[in-house]
């Protein structure tokens, strides 16, 4: 069903043909009269679905990796976030990743992602994050994870702390960095000292983190900005490396049409995608070549 792709130079993408039909949707299937009865269940989890307030986890009827779940964040569309909302639904994607971890030992990459709307990617309007789990780092998780190693080697310095000299505040072990080159509009960085994968992250710091992104979405709102999409970038489970820092990425979006363009495309540089590029290749080569 899901096709991982890597080019000999590294770069990749995924494809699942079913996603195309994604849109397809009349009702909402997240709103609490339909999400029992639309949204699939986890074979391998007991009573199929995870629940933590009003957060609720199931399978991504459409996923683009093996372990794909999706986190509706709230009972209704009510886009300001309280940070037990926030809480709720990161800590049902790390219970999640916990259990998965503990069948699949092969699936250690756990990446947290958000698409707040249409205009950011998602296919969904009722608030949802997810979470998915890769054998290996998604492509710009996989970069930062090389590149910092390689600038440790070099220089026995973390990169990370380079960030974290830059940060404009922090509250206990989370710094907030506007990096002066963004990957994209209005980025802000949460970066966690000393922590390199999610699966290590305390009940406080993911308090202290959830208080951290409502205010940050607040932020983003004041400034006339309601799209925004989030990643988190983490090593492997349970592993603590001198030279890698957990950390967010968090940016707005200008766009007021849908956009094709999720988290996983903006800042982990994959495209998913619902077409197979062999197919592509045979329609532009039957198409007429006038003039060639
Ligand atoms: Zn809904």
């Amino acid at each position: 069903m899901i096709e991982y792709r890597k080019d000999i130079s590294g770069i990749k993408s995924r494809i699942n043909i079913k996603r195309g039909r994604r849109f397809n949707i009349k009702i909402c299937p997240f709103c609490d009269e339909f999400v029992e009865k639309y949204t699939p269940k986890f074979d391998f989890i007991k009573d199929g679905r995870l629940r933590k307030g009003d957060s609720i986890l199931f399978p991504n009827k459409y996923p683009i990796s093996k372990y794909h779940a999706v986190i509706r964040i709230k009972r209704n569309h009510d886009t300001n976030y309280s940070e037990e909302e926030i809480y709720n639904s990161i800590s049902l994607a790390l219970d999640f990743a916990r259990i998965v971890y503990d069948i699949d030992k092969n699936y250690k990459f756990v990446t947290i992602f958000w698409n707040s709307s249409k205009e950011s990617g998602a296919s969904i309007e009722h608030p949802h994050m997810q979470v998915i789990i890769d054998k290996e780092p998604p492509f710009m998780t996989s970069y930062f994870i090389r590149f910092s190693k390689e600038y440790f080697d070099k220089y026995r310095k973390n990169y990370f702390e380079e960030l974290v000299s830059k940060s404009i505040f922090s509250h206990s072990n989370i710094y907030v960095t506007i990096n002066d080159v963004p990957l994209c509009y209005y980025e802000t960085i949460l970066i966690f000292r000393r922590i390199s994968n999610l699966l290590d992250l305390d009940e406080n710091s993911l308090k202290n983190f959830s208080k951290l992104l409502s205010n940050i979405i607040k932020f983003y709102y004041s400034e006339g900005f309601h799209a925004f999409n989030l990643s988190s970038f983490s090593h492997e489970n349970y592993k603590t490396y001198e030279y890698f820092y957990l950390h967010f990425r968090t940016c707005t979006r200008k766009g007021d049409k849908v956009s094709d363009i999720g988290a996983i495309e903006l800042f982990q540089k994959e495209q998913v995608i619902d077409y197979y590029p062999e197919e592509l290749s045979k329609k532009l080569l039957k198409f007429p070549r006038k003039n060639l």
